[in-house]
């Protein structure tokens, strides 16, 4: 199983290096906010160990960023006496929370706990609106049961929409979220694949599910005819 520690303090980080690597795991370590984001936004792995100070882009940014992609467990690491913090990081959706300094044993056993827990997610990879069904491990999309053929972009896409489902997302966080890019206000790349997609998800069927939000972006939902 990988594990990814995002802290700055080289020692720390080594020292988390080597005891988990010790324990079994995989260990990927980025040093700053924003390489940890990148890294835990687009990797496989089955916990995230982030550090609340880091240089730039802090814990709580990387965290808040990371929920609107992933929903990996995260282990977040703060300093002592800071109870704002924790109550912050719960409310960004952080799953566990240790004060430093700690004792690695201590780490270790709230880091299986996690993996433990996160398990069932993974059981079921299958996402459904309404007829929609989305499986992201075997990278097929259904509705009423007919496999609806998709690129990788337009894949992502409907899974990000989907995931999202009822919230509103703007043009700039699906092109961010999908395309990883961070375009200028001119470039179509959304309204061309959104165009595309609707094509195959929505115009052979009567109850549609991805809707225009004018001014806004899209939202993909269920709405009573
Ligand atoms: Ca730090």
């Amino acid at each position: 199983m990988k594990i990814l520690v995002i802290e700055d303090e080289p020692k720390a980080a080594e020292y988390l290096r080597q005891g988990l690597s010790e324990s079994g795991y995989a260990v990927e370590v980025a040093h700053d906010g924003t390489d940890g984001l990148h890294a835990a936004a687009t990797g496989d792995h089955a916990l995230v160990i982030l550090d609340v100070m880091l240089p730039g882009i802090d814990g709580f940014a990387v965290l808040s960023a990371l929920r609107t992609s992933r929903q990996v467990p995260v282990l977040m690491l703060t300093a002592r006496g800071k109870t704002d913090d924790k109550v912050r990081g719960f409310d960004l959706g952080a799953d566990d929370y240790l004060v430093k300094p700690f004792q690695f044993p201590e780490l270790l056993a709230r880091v299986r706990a996690l993996l433990k827990r996160g398990q069932p997610a993974v059981a079921d990879p299958v996402l459904r609106v309404g007829d929609l069904e989305i499986d992201s491990v075997r990278h097929r999309a259904t509705r009423q049961g007919q496999r609806i053929d998709l690129t990788a972009k337009e894949f992502a896409l409907l899974s990000l929409l989907t995931r999202k489902t009822g919230e509103v997302l703007s043009r700039t966080q699906i092109a961010s979220l999908v395309w990883d890019i961070h375009f200028d206000s001119d470039s179509n790349v959304v309204e061309v694949a959104m165009r595309r997609l609707r094509a195959k998800i929505d115009d052979p069927f009567a109850d549609k599910l991805i809707h225009t939000v004018r001014g806004v972006g899209y939202v993909l939902e269920r709405r009573k005819p």
